[in-house]
């Protein structure tokens, strides 16, 4: 946890639906609209440039 705190604590509680891509809040037993559990947490590291 950076300096970005709050922006990092935003994106890793979000959860996406791999089927309809629907953001979901992170704990989300499935997707509030396709019902799909196939879900996974948006990114949490920013790329590092190389
Ligand atoms: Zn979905």
């Amino acid at each position: 946890m950076g300096k970005f705190g709050l922006a990092d604590e935003a994106l890793v509680s979000i959860w996406v639906c791999r089927k309809c891509k629907a953001r979901n809040r992170a704990g989300a037993e499935k997707c509030r609209k396709c019902g799909s559990r196939y879900m996974r947490v948006k990114r949490k590291e920013a790329r590092v440039k190389k």
